[in-house]
């Protein structure tokens, strides 16, 4: 997915520039966790291409281009393939457009100089000046009158990775809720869709097909499926009934959201997190109900968190509040990016590239004074991404050392989150 970073002192219109090409309901823009909790990210659809838009204009403070906002700036940025630097010429330049303009240059990614609030072409004459900051031709446009938006767009598409998928058809994404009930699937589905569209009525003793239901965003068709069981309660045994319906709802989808509310994971949530595991399928934690604990017991919730489901502790995590629509645009960004990475294939001269760093690094077990020796590894499958393993003795494997080599496909070969699986082959 193609990355956009968006930059420019203070007032200069990032953010109305950020607002107006993201579009739809402003709700969706997500906070960056920790650090860099005032830049922003947003999804949005250009010609066919997906393109993560940053807008980093809440990190300044004043009229101080300090080294800390740099940093943060570039931690922010890190992974974009081009800058859109946003200026007002009506205003002139500033110190300050000189100061980001010699940051940018150090930077070494593409520049566009956008030049904002020409709002009519009589504005066109305070272009020139914009020439002085060495990045070449400026694109005007004006982000309140939707001016010159797709100029700039076909200047950012120009840096485009030559790898950058198309997405022409872009096949929909199947997702499913699992979790006990109550824990807020019905309540994050109409956030999700920004209806009430879902409710679906409880109609015992009759057997419902199961019920998809379908919205678009940041240009990606989701489904969601089988959401009659979302709503179904009957009578008996309500867990052992959730986890029939999730077996069947998580053999129908690609992605699954596990939404659990943080002070209650038990045996159930345990189950639900297994089954998942066993579907190769990837899982995203949706912890809701986040707005319910107290800021005090936030950190310690989440250390519970981690001991309760480490054996799903690649799975990545999202905190949710249904009602007040906090991070749900986190739930749909990270079921992108895991659908698109679980599908993913990786060349066979990089894996035993990796594989070389991989032995070096943590020496192989010994077994009886005999080494493991791994002679050749290569992708076999994706969705979920498989690798084989060819190697002397199978049996000279540790549970340790291939938790290691799970740990290092996951981080060195940009699958974090993402459930895979290595088979050892032995080789004469
Ligand atoms: P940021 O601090 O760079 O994010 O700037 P904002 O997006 O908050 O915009 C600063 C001010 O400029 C606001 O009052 C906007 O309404 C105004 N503004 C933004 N874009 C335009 C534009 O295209 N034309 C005009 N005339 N004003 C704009
Ligand atoms: P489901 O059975 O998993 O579909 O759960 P529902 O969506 O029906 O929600 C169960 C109850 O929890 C309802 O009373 C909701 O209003 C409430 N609820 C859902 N999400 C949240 C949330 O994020 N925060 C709070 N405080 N309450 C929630």
């Amino acid at each position: 997915m193609h990355k956009v970073a968006i930059v420019g002192r203070p007032n200069v219109g990032k953010s109305s520039l950020f607002n107006r090409l993201v579009g739809r309901r402003e709700a969706v823009v997500a906070d960056f966790p920790g650090v860099t909790r005032d830049a922003k990210e947003g999804l949005m659809m250009y010609q066919n291409h997906r393109i993560i838009l940053i807008d980093t204009g809440g990190l300044w403070s004043g009229d101080e281009w300090e080294q800390a906002i740099r940093e943060k700036a570039e931690w922010a940025m890190e992974g974009a393939q081009s800058v859109v630097f946003v200026t007002d010429p009506r205003e002139g330049l500033t110190t300050a457009d000189y100061e980001v303009a010699d940051w940018l240059r150090k930077l070494g990614k593409p520049v566009i100089v956008a030049a904002n609030k020409i709002d009519s072409p009589k504005h066109e004459t305070y272009l020139a000046e914009l020439w002085g900051l060495g990045f070449g031709d400026p694109v005007a446009l004006s982000a309140e009158h939707a001016r010159g938006l797709d100029d700039l767009l076909d200047r950012v598409m120009e840096h485009m990775p030559a790898d950058t998928e198309d997405v022409p058809d872009i096949a929909p994404i199947r997702i499913s809720f699992i979790g006990r009930p109550n824990v807020g699937k019905s309540s994050l589905l109409n956030a999700l869709t920004g209806s009430e569209r879902v409710i679906v009525a409880d109609q015992p003793g009759t057997t419902r097909d199961s019920v998809d239901v379908e919205w678009d965003y940041a240009g990606q068709r989701f489904v969601l499926v089988d959401t009659a069981g979302i709503r179904k309660r009957p009578d008996t045994s309500i867990e052992e009934y959730a986890i029939e319906r999730s077996k069947t709802a998580i053999e129908r989808s690609d992605v699954i959201w596990l939404v659990v509310n943080a002070d209650a994971i038990g045996d159930h949530e345990l189950k639900l997190a297994n089954l998942a595991y066993d579907s190769g399928k990837p899982v995203i934690v949706v912890v809701n109900k986040w707005d319910l604990i107290p800021d005090e017991d936030l950190k310690s919730t989440e250390r519970e968190l981690n001991e309760k489901l480490h054996h799903i502790s690649y799975a990545p995590r999202v905190y949710t509040s249904a009602i007040n629509e906090y991070g749900i645009h986190d739930m749909l960004a990270e079921a992108m990016k895991l659908y698109e990475k679980w599908q993913s294939r990786v060349p066979t001269s990089e894996l035993n590239r990796w594989l070389g760093i991989w032995t070096m690094k943590q020496r192989v077990p010994n077994f009886h004074g005999k080494p493991l020796r791994m002679y050749f590894m290569t992708q076999v499958e994706t969705a979920p991404p498989t690798f084989a393993m060819f190697c002397n003795r199978a049996e000279f494997v540790t549970r340790a050392y291939e938790g290691y080599l799970m740990n290092r496909i996951r981080e060195d070969l940009g699958m974090a989150g993402v459930p895979v699986r290595l088979k050892w082959k032995e080789k004469g």
